[in-house]
């Protein structure tokens, strides 16, 4: 029974999008590019209890990087180092994911491994200057898509 109700889950992430289990933007933890990691921000970060921080330039829906918490290992708060020059030593990949992906294919993706486990997902994307850019409206992480086959093993129950 429980194998079943598993394999039910599994197979609805076929049916499901990434904007229906995202976390939407305006709940999403971020910082601005031109930030310092002063104390005051390292504290924000660790009391907020996320590993990956997104991290946007001028708009909250332009992100443009990410910002590990692991990479604060190193800092001394006493610096105020530059977001920006941390997030260009990283330089971590950010996977972008339209809205309408559906479930099933982002685990493919997080299963990979190439791209981390957290996904940018954006409504419309253009080009301007020959620079590709993303209206972000959420993020999606391995968690949010796993939440959805035992979601349905809890509801079967
Ligand atoms: P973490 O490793 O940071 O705990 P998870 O991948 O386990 O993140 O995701 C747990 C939940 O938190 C998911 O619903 C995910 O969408 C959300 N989440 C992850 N990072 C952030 C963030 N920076 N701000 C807001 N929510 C986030």
């Amino acid at each position: 029974k429980q194998e079943v109700d598993i394999i039910s889950g599994a197979l609805e992430l076929s049916t499901k999008s990434a904007k229906e289990v995202m976390t939407p933007i305006e709940d999403t933890f971020m910082l601005p590019l031109d930030g310092r990691l002063d104390f005051e921000t390292i504290s924000n970060i660790v009391r907020s209890g996320y590993s990956r921080i997104p991290i946007y330039d001028g708009s909250r829906s332009n992100i443009v990087s990410l910002l590990f918490t692991k990479d604060l290992a190193i800092l001394d708060p006493d610096d105020r180092t530059e977001i920006k020059t941390i997030v260009n030593f990283y330089n971590h990949e950010c996977l972008f994911v339209q809205e309408d992906t559906m479930l099933n294919n982002m685990f493919v993706v997080f299963k990979e491994g190439k791209m981390g486990h957290l996904g940018i997902v954006y409504s419309t994307e253009y080009i301007m200057n020959n620079q590709r850019y993303y209206d972000a409206t959420g993020i999606v992480t391995l968690e949010d898509v796993l939440e959805e086959v035992i979601k349905s093993e809890i509801v079967d129950e």
